[in-house]
């Protein structure tokens, strides 16, 4: 029999998450502060929780994916937060992006009562969350990787476990540090190119297939050239987990100048209220830099 699923923060990401729990026929119930965004799951045939207790007490495996670190530590360790709801031998599944150490705390509180916990941010944006094909990235134990495995991959393609608790976490950061310094890279390239007088495409195609090619230079430099802004991440969202990625540096006591230096573009240019523009409009702040734009028809 399919193990009970409660399913906590149904926002852009957690919403399409929790339909594909349904869809693939776990029981479910759910849980979210505003709690007019839970209706269309509750028409769906889930359940509705009154508080993350309450959905912790109908359920073995309690998944939260809401915005940040402390919301995190409110919906498990708050005040009719899982904790409270949660039986021993449950399993709580945070797909949020949050603090490693934080996730590392969490998963000690948990353990003290006998739940068992995973980290298990995701990647691949509402589309993956909608059609079920995030990439997760696993901290916990194996035995309880094993057991989520059912309901990871209802939600997502790929699932790797990656380490201990926080793992998950970590890894989730490094993927980020590296999509922002390439984009840096692609950025200043294009603006090299535009004020060489390059033909953009064509300059494009040249390179995207050689050594310099990656998944943001092929998908998101053609989006720059033709100055589509709208985003697949937005800076704010962005700007949060390189914040996770700045503080973690430090604890770690290793500099990172790169990922550093793309923060602080990234905060001049929510300033200039571009916050909801997409990560690739780092370009922006370049283009600032140096007065000239990129593409648009050139
Ligand atoms: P979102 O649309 O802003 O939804 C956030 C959810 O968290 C909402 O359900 C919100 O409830 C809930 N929430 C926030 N603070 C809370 C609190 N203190 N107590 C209870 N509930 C709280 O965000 P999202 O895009 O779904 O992102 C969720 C997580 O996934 C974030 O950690 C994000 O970094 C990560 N992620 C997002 C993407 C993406 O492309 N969007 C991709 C990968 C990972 P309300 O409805 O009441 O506001």
């Amino acid at each position: 029999m399919k193990e009970a699923i409660g399913f906590i923060g149904l926002g852009i990401m957690g919403r399409g998450m929790a339909a594909n729990l349904l869809k693939a026929g776990f029981p479910l119930t759910v849980w979210n502060r505003t709690a007019g965004r839970a209706a269309p799951l509750v028409d769906a045939g889930a359940a509705a929780g009154d508080s993350p207790a309450g959905v912790a007490r109908h359920s073995d495996i309690i998944v939260t994916c809401v915005s940040d670190t402390p919301d995190v530590e409110a919906v498990v360790l708050g005040p009719a937060g899982v904790i409270e709801g949660a039986r021993p031998g449950a399993l709580v599944i945070d797909c949020s992006t949050i603090s490693p150490a934080t996730t590392r705390d969490i998963a000690a509180r948990l353990r003290e009562r006998g739940v068992h916990f995973l980290d298990a941010p995701v990647s691949g944006g509402s589309e993956g969350a909608a059609k079920g094909t995030l990439s997760i990235m696993v901290g916990g134990e194996a035995e309880q990787v094993e057991r989520a495995k059912p309901v990871l991959a209802a939600m997502g393609k790929t699932i790797t476990h990656v380490g201990g608790p926080g793992a998950g976490q970590m890894v989730k950061l490094v993927n980020q540090i590296l999509v922002v310094v390439t984009m840096q890279g692609v950025a200043e390239a294009l603006l090299f190119a535009q004020a060489g007088g390059l033909d953009l495409e064509q300059t494009l195609a040249a390179v995207g297939g050689g050594a310099a090619g990656s998944w943001m230079l092929n998908n998101r430099g053609p989006q720059v050239i033709q100055r589509d802004f709208r985003p697949g991440f937005t800076i704010d969202l962005q700007q949060k987990d390189l914040r996770l990625v700045l503080e973690t540096a430090d604890q770690l006591g290793i500099p990172l100048p790169s990922t550093a230096m793309v923060f602080q573009f990234y905060r001049a240019l929510q300033q200039q209220g571009l916050g909801g523009d997409g990560n690739h409009a780092l370009a922006k702040a370049l283009e600032r830099l140096a007065g000239v734009e990129i593409g648009g028809g050139q």
